[in-house]
């Protein structure tokens, strides 16, 4: 009996599940300046504040290329389901809009615009 228990109360860490983040609430943005996307999560325990009937999270974004602040103050319902916003410094954008737009750099090779000198014709 020993033996069965053994092989049943075996190992578990080999179970390859995909990790859902149940904890993490994601918000998408874009700097008003520069035009970088940026991903940020709250976490539901630590990063979000119980008010009234939902929670409200503050939060200074900054992306990773021109490093301006953007001032965010996020309502959201008991759902997590984001109710009003406001941001000072970019735009906020939806989850497919972000996948969309990271797709669509992505598939660019996500490389700078050319900028076209034109050769001066002085001859
Ligand atoms: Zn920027």
């Amino acid at each position: 009996m020993g033996f069965f228990k053994r092989l049943l109360g075996g190992d578990k860490k080999g179970k390859s599940q995909r990790y859902i983040d149940m904890t993490g609430v994601y918000f998408y943005f874009q700097c008003d300046n520069c035009g970088t996307r940026v991903r940020v999560r709250a976490d539901k325990q630590h990063d979000l504040l119980s008010e009234g009937d939902g929670y409200v999270w503050h939060k200074t974004v900054v992306d990773s290329k021109c490093f301006r602040r953007m001032q965010t103050v996020i309502h959201l319902d008991h759902h997590y389901q984001v109710t009003s916003c406001e941001l000072h410094g970019g735009q906020f954008l939806t989850q497919a809009a972000y996948e969309a737009a990271e797709a669509a750099a992505q598939a660019k090779g996500d490389q700078p615009p050319d900028e076209q000198e034109e050769a001066s014709e002085s001859e």
